[in-house]
Order: C-alpha cells, then structure tokens, then sequence
C-alpha cells in the first residue's frame, strides 16, 4: 500500500505543508464537536500521533466517534496543514476502513496498568509504555550491533541446543522428541533412543562456543536468546532471555574493562541521542531522574576497586544495616552493590579479582593463588549490569578448577583443547539485555520489556 509514514512526516514537516499525502494506521484517540471531528492516528513509526480533522459538512456519514472507534485500522488522505501547535495535521479527503475494532476492544483507556496489560500479551504492545520499550529494545540491539561490527568483531551464532548441561548447574530445559519411557533400565538406555542419542538441552550460554570461535576469528559477540529453567518467581528472572557476549583474543581483564565502558557509554548514547522522546516519557511516567541516571553512565569515568577493597568499604558504612554482612569470600549481595555504585561513588565501578571460590571454573587464577581476574560492572539504580573475565588458559589449572568444582573433565574436551592449541590470553563479558533494557526505561519487571515473556507457569 502506498503511504508516508507518520515519521517521515515529522521528520520534515514545513516541507509537507499543503502537500497531499496517504496515511495508513490505527485509532488512538477520537473526538467529536459539532461540526468537526478529531481523529489521532498511529502506525508505530513514531511516538506522536497524526491529528486528522474531519469536516463532518462534507462527510455527513461520519459521526466520527462511530466510524473511527479506537483500535480501527485505516489509510487517510489528504492536504497536511499547519495545526496551531505548529505541527503537521491532515485535513481528510478520502478514508478507507482497514479493519474495524468493535466496543469490546480492551484498550480504550489512554494509560493502563502494567498488570492489566500483561494479561493480553497480544494486544498490549499496542498501548503507548509497551510499543516505547520496544523502540528502546530495539535501538539498543541496533546500536550494540552497531558498537562491535565498527569495532571488527564478527558477528557469531552460536547453538541453542546443547549437549552440555553442567554450565547451567542443572538448571537447564531438556530437549527431547519422546515421551517419558517408565521401562527404560537408565538414563543412557532412555537417551539413547533420543533425536540427538544422548540428552540435549537449550543453552543457558554462548560463551564457551564463543570463545572456540574467538580463538579463530579474534574479536567475536554473540547476541541471542539463552534459556534457564531456574524457579526465580522475581520481577529480574525469566526463562528465556536475551545475552549479548562478545569474546576477545589478545585481551587481559584491564583490557576487557576498557572495551566494557566504551561499549556500555555508546549504547547509552545512542538510546539519549536517539530515542530523546521515550526517555522524557519514561522520566515523567515511571522513572523521576532517568535521564540523568543515564547521562551519568553516558559521560562519568567509571570506576575500578577491588573485590577485596569493596568488602572494607562495606564493613567501615556506619549508615547502613546490611541484612547480609559483608564477608571476604562471600559474593556481594544486591544490596551491597547497590552501596557501593550509588552511595560510595555515585556512578558507575568495575569490582575486580574476586575470591576463586565464588566464582565459575574458567576465570583466570590470579598469583595469590586466592582470587581470580574477573569483575562485575555494578550501575546506580540497579547493581550488577555486566559480569566478565579473563579466561585461565593454563590446561594444567583449569582441569583442576574443574576438579574442585565436581566438573568432568572429559566432558569438556573442546574446551580444553582450545588451551592445547595455540592457547592465547582473552577475555569476555555478558550483559543480560533484558536487565539493560530495564535500566533504560525505568521498567521495574523484566515481563515488561519482552514481548512474550516466558517464566515459571507463564506461557501466554
Ligand atoms: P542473578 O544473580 O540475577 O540470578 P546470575 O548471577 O545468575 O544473575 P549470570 O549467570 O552471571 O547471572 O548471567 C549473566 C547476566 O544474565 C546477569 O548479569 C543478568 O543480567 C542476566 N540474567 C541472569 N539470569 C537471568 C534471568 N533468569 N532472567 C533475565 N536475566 C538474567
């Protein structure tokens, strides 16, 4: 169907003055007065509506809040004009109804809960916070790409199906094609029969394929869904959500640390620069202070501490009652992090060298024989945001990491191999996409910046 888009309208709108135009979209809003009726349209190509003015003398058929009721789908024409707030409206010469949207359509209200809208996962997208997080989503997916591919990463995909569950400590979804068999004798008897001869789960990460593929190709990122079967009933949790893990040959932690700022402040930017109006949306409707929050990550030098620093920090706060006492050893709890990036330093720190105990087999181990080269990037407002390492590449050491951790070794045979063979220092990071997304829109639960989110006894 041939038709401008509402954006490109916007976009240059003195140049669309008394220019005949087709419009296509749906109804957002409809008012009548007695000889006009207002119509506002939106086809999701842009935050504002369209205002079309109908003249009801020379549509005598259109008692327009009848013909146009909220939700109906419809292509306009006619001349745009200047409206008195300076901005393009059109003046309605022609009209076709694309689809109508009878009384019951469910959202006839301008503003819903959140709640109420994630009853109707198909149709909630269609009202205003919904439709501007995914716009928010979508640019920050677009600039990520943007970041690495200008940067010369390539692009990877690595598998969803996976034979290996124990990154995921058990908390994994199975894949199978047959049905429970009572009679088998064992799990190796059962799985055998099985599409892929043994058990198959969806992968809860890229990185150890990512890291087999930065050992070839240098500077790799993945960027697609991951999948954990954890029973995490919180409003940060879902089973299926999205990572973005980029992996970097000849790349020590200090390194890694420096590509995290760099990539985190242009993606920030770009949501700024790029989605201005969403950001004033969600500063006045749900988050007071979100543009400067993110002005602050966009534009302050971030911090580095070390773990062992943070935990003396912590101990010395007198105003604070933490529910968790901070403990060398242990992780830093939520509240902790949150101490330290937004009473501490008020902005963005990397936390580094961890204790080795608190953290998985394949992170480098330090010198002191005590910690190892990994960090955490914790953000006000939110805490952890990013957490990354360098990777061990002595074979020797990350067999025993594996030992101690009650890992089979034989079951990681690529793995190792990639220390075997022209094993070189590198690093990587992940960012859980979803939680950033929740940062940039003031989104308090994770449902809401997915379009079908899917979670313990959720499937809609
Ligand atoms: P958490 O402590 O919040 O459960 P985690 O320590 O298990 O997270 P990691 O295994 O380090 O998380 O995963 C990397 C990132 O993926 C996290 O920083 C977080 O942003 C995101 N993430 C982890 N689990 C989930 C989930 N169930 N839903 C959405 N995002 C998640």
């Amino acid at each position: 169907m041939k038709h401008t888009d509402i954006k490109i309208i916007y976009q240059n709108c003195t140049s669309f003055f008394e220019k005949f135009v087709v419009v296509c979209g749906w109804v957002k809003t409809s008012r009548d007065s007695k000889n006009v009726g207002f119509v506002e349209i939106n086809d999701g190509t842009y935050i504002k509506n369209l205002q079309v003015v109908i003249d009801k003398e020379s549509f005598p058929e259109l008692k327009t809040s009848l013909v146009f009721p909220v939700g109906t789908g419809v292509m306009v024409s006619g001349k745009l004009v200047k409206s008195e707030k300076n901005i393009c409206e059109l003046l309605l010469e022609k009209y076709s109804i694309l689809g109508e949207s009878p009384s019951d359509y469910p959202l006839q209200k301008k503003r819903h809960t959140l709640e109420f809208l994630r009853t109707m996962p198909h149709l909630r997208v269609r009202a205003n916070t919904l439709a501007y997080v995914q716009k928010v989503r979508s640019a920050l997916a677009y600039s990520s790409h943007l970041y690495f591919q200008s940067n010369g990463y390539t692009y990877v995909h690595t598998p969803l199906i996976t034979g290996s569950d124990a990154e995921g400590a058990g908390e994994v979804f199975r894949v199978t094609t047959l049905p429970w068999d009572a009679k088998a004798k064992s799990e190796k008897e059962f799985f055998e029969k099985d599409f892929f001869g043994k058990p198959a789960f969806l992968t809860v990460s890229g990185q150890l394929e990512g890291e087999t593929a930065a050992m070839a190709l240098g500077k790799i990122y993945t960027f697609g869904p991951v999948f954990r079967a954890e029973n995490s009933n919180t409003s940060r949790h879902v089973s299926e959500f999205w990572q973005c893990e980029p992996e970097v040959a000849f790349a020590e932690l200090s390194d890694i640390i420096e590509i995290i700022e760099e990539y985190i402040k242009f993606i920030t930017n770009y949501v700024l620069k790029n989605c201005s109006e969403e950001i004033d949306f969600f500063t006045k409707f749900f988050e007071p202070g979100l543009r400067e929050k993110l002005e602050l990550v966009a534009n302050s030098k971030f911090v580095v501490i070390e773990y062992t620093e943070a935990i003396e920090m912590l101990k010395k706060a007198k105003d604070v009652n933490f529910v968790y006492e901070p403990k060398w050893g242990d992780e830093l709890q939520s509240e902790h992090e949150r101490y330290i990036t937004e009473k501490i330093f008020k902005k963005p720190v990397f936390v580094i060298n961890y204790p080795k105990e608190s953290k998985a087999f394949y992170m480098k181990q330090n010198a002191d024989g005590k910690t190892v080269a990994a960090t955490d990037l914790l953000v006000p407002g939110v805490g952890e945001i990013v957490g990354c390492s360098e990777r061990e590449t002595d074979y020797k050491k990350l067999v025993e990491a594996m030992k101690a951790r009650g890992m089979n070794p034989e079951l990681y045979k690529q793995y190792l191999d990639l220390r075997k063979y022209g094993s070189v220092p590198h690093s990587g990071f992940g960012i859980g996409f979803d939680r950033y997304v929740m940062y940039c829109t003031g989104m308090t639960n994770i449902r809401d910046v997915l379009l079908y989110p899917r979670a313990p006894k959720e499937l809609q």
